[in-house]
């Protein structure tokens, strides 16, 4: 196997772009990085285990790319810009057919977001693919999950439940046309992290997070943090014609409960809904209102779903659970 040095050189750190903030990258014990004055540093991280998050036949370019994808989606749900990331890889051996697509498929993205590689480590093993991501954010302007108030309203950007849709059908679930399979697949292995709409939500939306486990199981963890309640309208919730064409079941549980789909889900006062429509025509960037938070009034209580007719919709939905 090469060594953990000449693998990082070669395929990964000349491959993103360089970068003022840091100050020294790849090829020390450590990187140094500058993050701006009055910024905090946003810190994440994330691991991919194939079998468990990714196919072992996954491409290996797509997979490049959602390894990076997921974690800067990370740093979007805070509001954060990318400031650099790490690398750590576990392979069963240094096969440059895989390696080079992984590698550019990575180095698209980081190129795409400014977000150079700064530093990596590399192990034979079971294939396992771990970045941490950092991030700035000026403080004070971080969108936690802790600061939801009774009275906003509940959005989500993009459409959600394709990637589950295409789970699915390469699970044998349910069976899916080539088209709409080639579609919802790329939702599935191509997630654009939403960089620009988390940074545009500074100082409009209040609490926010990305859906990587499924909408209602991350939103109750905006309410757990903000000690609130939310009534959402599961008839509102954004979903693809390809979605649309599926039975009332299917369609619930994947775009409720599918996972995997990194678009944002945040509150904002009723008073920022022009800024929002702004902002989603700049982006080009549908964002719906799904639904809005309430007082919580008992435990228990904390998420109620109703359809377009205002009858109750029952709860039972999973959230994602990783393949299991
Ligand atoms: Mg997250």
């Amino acid at each position: 196997m090469l060594t953990e040095f000449t693998l990082i050189e070669r395929y990964f750190a000349h491959a993103t772009p360089a970068a003022g903030h840091v100050r020294l990258g790849v090829g020390d014990d450590c990187a140094l990085i500058a993050p701006p004055a009055g910024s905090l540093l946003a810190v994440s991280t994330d691991m991919l285990v194939e079998g468990r998050h990714f196919f072992a036949d996954m491409a290996p370019r797509a997979l490049g790319h959602k390894t990076l994808a997921v974690n800067l989606s990370d740093l979007a749900a805070m509001g954060a810009r990318p400031l650099g990331f790490t690398l750590a890889l576990a392979l069963p051996e240094a096969d440059p057919d895989w390696l080079a697509p992984f590698s550019e498929g990575l180095a698209a993205l980081a190129n795409r977001y400014a977000c150079p590689l700064i530093g990596g480590d590399t192990t034979r093993g079971p294939r396992n693919l771990c970045v941490t991501v950092f991030g700035e954010v000026p403080d004070q302007q971080a969108l936690r999950r802790d600061a939801a108030v009774a009275g906003d309203d509940i959005w989500v950007s993009g459409a959600l439940g394709d990637a589950r849709l295409a789970l699915g059908a390469l699970r044998d679930e349910w069976a899916l046309s080539d088209e709409a399979l080639a579609d919802s697949r790329r939702a599935l292995e191509w997630p654009e992290p939403r960089i620009q709409l988390g940074m545009a939500l500074r100082g409009i939306a209040h609490a926010a997070l990305d859906i990587s486990d499924g909408l209602l199981g991350d939103l109750r963890h905006i309410l757990e943090r903000s000690h609130v309640a939310a009534c959402v309208n599961v008839d509102a919730v954004p979903h693809s014609p390809w979605l649309a064409a599926q039975s009332e079941a299917v369609r619930r549980t994947c775009a409720l409960a599918g996972g995997d789909d990194y678009e944002l889900c945040f509150t904002a006062p009723a008073a920022a809904r022009a800024a929002l429509d702004e902002i989603a025509q700049s982006l080009a960037l549908p964002l719906t209102r799904i639904g809005a938070i309430v007082p919580l009034e008992r435990p228990g209580s904390a998420l109620t779903l109703h359809d377009n007719a205002g009858q109750p919709v029952s709860l039972a939905f999973q959230s994602f659970d990783h393949f299991r």
